[in-house]
């Protein structure tokens, strides 16, 4: 699953050629501050992508920017994921859809929008504790988090285990990593998110975002697939790997 821009329909008939049966499928994501948004996104799904991502904006996650995408996403009948982060990595970075602490009440407002949940402050609020105080908290995870307690409540959240946000979740406190798999195993979908050259952690994978050090020099996709294996039955394996993407995304086996 390629997360592309609004304008990448061209791209991804190219890539899906050169390499058949490698992507599925694309999302596509655009500057949701501007007034043409709704427009670019609509022709986007109109050529193809098949959700909104990734969303990744200055804004707050109930502010009127992201609320008018999470209203498109349920008119056209596509996933929404959304970049949720309060603690800049690097002096300049800024924080994105801001506000996950609240965010019940956009499940609610927006019942029928299937929202995606990745990044930082999403995975960070696993742990009850969790204060923004560092993007990649470490450590016991202290039960009843917010992300733990809207993905069971809410049945329009999903979780996107990607990147060192998903892997850290998962690996900070091995004790908690297989209940929480197991309660929302129909919602948790893999993903990468990692720009290792070589699937070995080569090139310049996490070199831009010092707080995930710990995952430098390593694949972020093969980190997470192996956590996994280790924890879960080869079922339930390929539910969160294959299985719940196909039917989230909709996508044919
Ligand atoms: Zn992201």
């Amino acid at each position: 699953m390629v997360l592309a821009r609004d304008n990448s329909a061209e791209m991804m008939m190219t890539l899906r050629t050169n390499y058949t049966g490698r992507f599925p499928g694309w999302f596509a994501s655009t500057d949701i501050t501007k007034p043409e948004a709704e427009k670019l996104l609509t022709s986007a799904v109109k050529q193809g992508a098949i959700g909104f991502g990734e969303i990744k904006f200055h804004v707050e996650a109930a502010g009127p920017e992201l609320r008018r995408m999470y209203a498109l996403a349920a008119d056209l009948d596509v996933p929404i994921l959304i970049h949720f982060q309060e603690v800049p990595h690097t002096p300049t970075e800024g924080v994105f859809s801001t506000g996950f602490k609240n965010f019940e009440a956009m499940l609610k407002a927006y019942p029928k929008t299937r929202f995606i949940g990745h990044a930082d402050a999403f995975w960070a609020n696993i742990s009850a504790d969790y204060a923004n105080e560092s993007a990649y908290p470490s450590g016991k995870i202290k039960p009843g988090g917010v992300t733990d307690k809207l993905l069971s409540d809410y049945p329009n959240l999903f979780g996107d285990l990607a990147a060192n946000s998903g892997n850290n979740a998962l690996s900070r406190d091995p004790e908690f990593t297989p209940g929480f798999l197991k309660r929302h195993m129909a919602k948790l979908i893999f993903g990468s998110d990692c720009s290792c050259t070589d699937g070995k952690g080569g090139g310049i994978s996490q070199q831009g975002n010092p707080g995930a050090s710990r995952l430098a020099g390593k694949c972020v996709a093969r980190e997470t697939l192996a956590v996994l294996k280790k924890t879960v039955s080869a079922e339930d394996f390929r539910r969160l790997t294959w299985e719940n993407a196909h039917r989230v995304y909709r996508l044919k086996a």
